[in-house]
């Protein structure tokens, strides 16, 4: 099992196989890994089992929270790592569904002020309905809410906020765009033989 992979200048960071949604179009569903790591975790790092598999952070031009599922279940675990790398320059992304206040039930994205140079969150579906069709999240119709307010949140805090969209026959890629242009952050268009997991 691969805890951190690497793809082209960025260093991936694999903290669990959880999620609270169960995307169509999930890695998850149909194989253990991209590229040839494996990423099906038996056991959840600590974060300093992370921390002691970067060795130097400056080799790469960015490290990004992403993994296997939702980096942002393990909160704790993403502050000490992105913390430890605060002495390093190098980018520091997490890629993540959006959910995390739901999670947490609490607003967590000003525990990620100074940490995180960029956030790139999947929205996918235009409407709390279409998201629920494609994502079967946890929290239902809330999930879709939860992900807009938590936008606007990252908006304050975080310098750079990407909202980007699988190519799937189910997604809204033209509505998406309208919500990003709305929120006037970026927007990303990604294929579908990907998924979050692996950006
Ligand atoms: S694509 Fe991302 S949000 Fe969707 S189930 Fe997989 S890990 Fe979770």
């Amino acid at each position: 099992m691969d805890v951190v992979y690497r793809l082209g200048d960025s260093l991936y960071l694999n903290l669990t196989n959880r999620c609270i949604n169960q995307c169509e179009f999930c890695v998850r569903e149909y194989k253990d890994g991209v590229a040839d790591y494996n990423l099906y975790l038996d056991e959840e790092p600590t974060a300093k089992e992370v921390i002691s598999k970067i060795e130097n952070p400056e080799d790469y031009e960015e490290i990004v929270f992403c993994g296997y599922g939702e980096p942002l279940i393990r909160l704790e675990e993403v502050i000490e790592i992105a913390s430890w790398l605060q002495d390093f320059d190098v980018t520091v992304r997490i890629n993540t569904n959006g959910q995390a206040n739901l999670i947490h039930q609490y607003n967590v994205v000003s525990e990620l002020e100074g940490l995180i140079d960029v956030i790139s969150i999947s929205l996918n579906a235009k409407n709390a309905k279409k998201y629920k069709q494609l994502c079967n999240p946890q929290f239902g119709f809330d999930a879709f809410p939860a992900i807009l307010e938590f936008i606007e949140e990252c908006k304050k805090v975080i310098p750079k906020v990407v909202l980007s969209v699988v190519n799937h026959p189910m997604t809204s890629i033209y509505e998406c765009r309208k919500i990003a242009e709305n929120f006037e952050v970026e927007f990303k268009v990604r294929e579908y033989s990907h998924s979050d997991n692996e950006e």
